[in-house]
């Protein structure tokens, strides 16, 4: 049989992967880029050190139309197979509370580990190189052609890895969608997800720069739509940080439809309501010298507890030992459950994933092939699925991309 030729389109971590595991099938493998190299955006991921996986892993940790479609296709390339897939490339690891980082701490690292495998595997990688059109069912020549700004390529399977929107600097700017469309592929609208929140009140310029443990639970039309906790930034035009990052997609989708987002921040979560009071009622005796300005020194940060009295209507210089049970009850109600109209997520250019994309009920989840064209197949970010903050988008593409490679090798 002759050797079988697969063109890669997107080289990022999925296409990448997807390059290697098709050239180890013996497929003769095109990997065609627009930007000037391969794997730019691998090199931003974890602050520059690449969480590039996690040890906790189920259906919670993966966001879609189809819920179960993420684990389904990740169980046949599981963090094992993705540990092997690095250990065979040379890479040490370093984990810390699962989260999974090369042991270098540098992002650069997994990407030369994997150009320098694509070279071993000779992956012909083609950079600064536009897709102009695809066509499939050329005759009996070849499955797949693909006219690009530097020449012809053809393919008996073609694979699509060219991301979502998210961080379009690193040359994910959405023109994969574009020809999977061309492929007949119905495309779920991308909206940013991992990206922070823009809120509607003007106190935010007085809250910017504080770092806060809270809680974050989102609701719209009455329901609860997300929840997360941890370290909260409070920014000049609204809210950051990972547990902002983690709901921000279901505000994304809500506020896309044009219903109204209301966060509510938490910031003590450790405690109940009547407990939390209770403790401003202690504090009362403890801190009976002190004005209200300085009430909760020692607890809340400054800023924040100024922001606070005043949406309280408790002035800063009221004795603290004049302050009524009524006040301590509208205090304990805004450091419970401090609401806040969330009026917009911020862009693609923020964001790090995107929710949406092509619509994984057209993809079989065991080979990533196209349910619509024999021998397309996807990898990575361009699919409806969104991974949480911890790991999961690349695991998602290397599993995606390993899978897919394979497959469009046989
Ligand atoms: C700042 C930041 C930090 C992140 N940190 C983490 C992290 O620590 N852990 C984690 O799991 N995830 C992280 N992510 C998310 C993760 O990086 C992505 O989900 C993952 O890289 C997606 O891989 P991909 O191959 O699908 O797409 P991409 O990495 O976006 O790669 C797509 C490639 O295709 C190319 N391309 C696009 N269109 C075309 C076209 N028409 N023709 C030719 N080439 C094309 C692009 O130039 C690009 O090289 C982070 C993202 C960002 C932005």
């Amino acid at each position: 049989m002759s050797q079988k030729r697969v063109i890669v389109i997107g080289a990022g971590a999925s296409g990448m992967t997807a390059a290697v595991f098709a050239a180890r099938q013996g497929a003769d493998v095109t990997l065609i880029e627009h930007g000037k190299r391969a794997g730019k955006k691998i090199l931003s991921t974890g602050n520059g050190r690449c969480n590039f996986s996690n040890r906790y892993m189920d259906a919670s940790c993966y966001r879609s139309e189809v819920p179960d479609f993420p684990m389904k296709v990740i169980s046949r390339f599981p963090l094992e197979m993705t540990l092997d897939f690095f250990r065979d490339m040379g890479a040490v690891f370093r984990e810390r509370d699962g989260y999974l980082y090369p042991y270098s701490g540098q992002a650069s690292a997994v990407l030369d580990i994997l150009c320098s495998e694509m070279e071993r595997e000779k992956v012909k990688l083609i950079t600064e190189c536009e897709t102009e059109h695809i066509a499939d069912r050329n005759g009996s020549l070849c499955e797949y052609r693909v006219e690009t700004s530097r020449g012809v390529f053809l393919g008996d399977s073609l694979i699509i890895a060219t991301g979502g929107k998210a961080a379009p600097a690193t040359g994910s700017d959405g023109s994969g969608y574009r020809l999977a469309k061309q492929m007949g592929h119905h495309i779920i609208k991308p909206l940013p997800a991992l990206v922070q929140l823009r809120c509607r009140e003007r106190f935010f310029s007085r809250l910017a720069g504080i770092r806060t443990e809270a809680s974050v639970t989102l609701y719209s039309c009455g329901q609860i739509l997300a929840r997360d906790q941890g370290e909260v930034q409070l920014t000049d035009y609204g809210i950051s940080g990972i547990p902002v990052f983690q709901v921000s997609r279901f505000a994304a989708r809500e506020l896309d439809r044009g219903n109204a987002v209301e966060a509510i921040l938490d910031f003590y979560p450790v405690a109940g309501f009547d407990e939390t009071e209770k403790m401003l009622h202690s504090r009362k005796m403890l801190c009976s010298n002190r004005t209200a300005e300085n009430f909760l020194t020692g607890w809340l940060h400054k800023k924040l507890t100024s922001v606070l009295l005043r949406e309280a209507n408790i002035r800063p210089d009221v004795p603290v030992k004049e302050l009524r049970d009524t006040d301590i009850h509208r205090l304990t109600a805004l450091i419970k459950e401090f609401s806040t109209e969330v009026t917009a997520v911020n862009s693609f250019d923020q964001a790090q994933t995107c929710s949406g994309g092509v619509d994984v009920r057209e993809i079989d989840p065991e080979t990533m092939q196209s349910r619509k064209k024999r021998g397309l197949y996807f990898a990575g970010e361009i699919m409806d699925v969104d991974g949480i903050c911890g790991g999961y988008n690349l695991q998602w593409a290397w599993s995606t991309g390993a899978i897919a490679g394979t497959h469009a090798a046989l």
